[in-house]
């Protein structure tokens, strides 16, 4: 199985309920989908979104970065040779962490088919069932408390609550979510940069005082601030997980060095795919720092690569918040890897399994 060609298409899916950060608001999930054709007729799928305020990758740099930089060191390379392929993406230039990871999938998915079983098999196995939480978005609290409520209903047992844009309205926020679904959801808080390091021990004591209990709290200070995260971590007893701080194995080392958080949240988006997403599973298993696996707005392409990545690294990875498919208004993906809201389920198709893509518009 030779690798022929790559192309291209965009994926366009509308959201449930606009999705609000402190960083961004969108309204519908818009990625390039990545096909990667093979002399055996085998087509591996990737999919990468445009995340320019976190990654730097847009549409346009990621359809460039394959086509001009990644694509012609594939091309006529054996699927089998996985390694050697992994190698020459992440070679091909520097950054361009979703181009990266997009064509990672890709090569995944036909390596999966090449053996014909599922990826998470090849990755060592496990229990093809992971349950995963979904996002709050930022808002008025009476509306953050409703879709609290709500998600509570759908059967979430995990709630990601978005926070970070004023400090005092965040405590309330968080205190109001907690007093409406205690016991019946874990709270995890994600500030995305939005605080700055003594705002975030002001705001997190004080939860702690009012017995609030909260699972963790992920990038409260911008992503350099690694200094920041160091001085949150010391003083605060809610765990603190770094999402855009760390990209890559290197800087999962130096934070590990530096404790600078408890738990890493790993993105393929970040990582360049999933050999790189490998690696910060092993190296944070072997000093027992805890990983989440997260994801950009994406749809159930490159989702699905992590949930396999997650099923085979469960020892490691024991948060999931894969949440893309489920804040889509529809799935317009027939794959391998079943989103039923909480419940994610992995099936034996070869791969990532993908069969059909509906929507789907070919970019020239
Ligand atoms: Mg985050």
């Amino acid at each position: 199985m030779k690798i022929t060609d790559i192309r291209f298409g965009m994926l366009r899916v509308p959201l449930k309920t606009p999705f609000k950060t402190a960083l961004r608001s969108v309204d519908q999930v818009e990625d390039i989908v990545v096909m990667v054709n093979t002399d055996s007729g085998h087509v591996g799928y990737g999919e990468a979104p445009a995340t320019a305020v976190i990654t730097g990758d847009t549409h346009g740099s990621i359809i460039e970065a394959i086509r001009h930089y990644i694509s012609p060191r594939l091309i006529g390379h054996e699927v089998a040779d996985l390694n050697h392929l992994t190698h020459l993406v992440q070679g091909a230039m520097e950054k361009n962490s979703s181009a990266k990871a997009a064509v990672e999938i890709a090569i995944y998915d036909l390596w999966g088919q090449l053996y014909n079983a599922p990826l998470y098999r090849l990755l060592g196995g496990g229990d093809p069932v992971i349950t995963t939480d979904i996002t709050i978005s930022v808002d008025y609290i009476d509306k953050m408390v409703a879709d609290s409520m709500a998600a509570v209903e759908r059967g979430f047992e995990s709630l990601k609550i978005k926070v970070g844009k004023d400090i005092g309205v965040d405590i309330e926020r968080v205190k109001a979510i907690y007093a409406a679904v205690e016991g019946r959801a874990l709270l995890r808080l994600d500030a995305n940069q939005g605080w700055t390091a003594k705002q975030a021990v002001y705001a997190l004591q004080t939860l702690e005082d009012a017995g609030v209990r909260l699972e963790l709290v992920e990038q409260p200070v911008k992503a350099h601030d690694l200094d920041g995260m160091k001085y949150i971590t010391e003083r605060v007893h809610t765990p603190v997980m770094a999402d855009e701080s760390v990209f890559g194995p290197m800087e999962v080392i130096e934070l590990i060095r530096m404790r600078a958080a408890d738990i890493v949240n790993i993105k393929l988006m970040k990582t360049g795919g999933l050999s790189n997403a490998i690696r910060i599973a092993d190296i944070a298993a072997i000093y027992g720092v805890d990983c989440m696996i997260g994801c950009m707005l994406e749809g159930s392409i490159s989702v699905a690569a992590a949930v396999h990545l997650a099923v085979a690294k469960s020892h490691a990875i024991t948060k999931i918040d894969l949440d893309g498919p489920s804040l889509c208004a529809f799935n317009p993906v027939d794959g391998g890897v079943l989103f039923n809201d909480s419940e994610i389920s992995v099936t034996d198709a070869p791969g990532l399994g993908i069969r059909e893509i509906r929507g789907l518009e070919l970019v020239g």
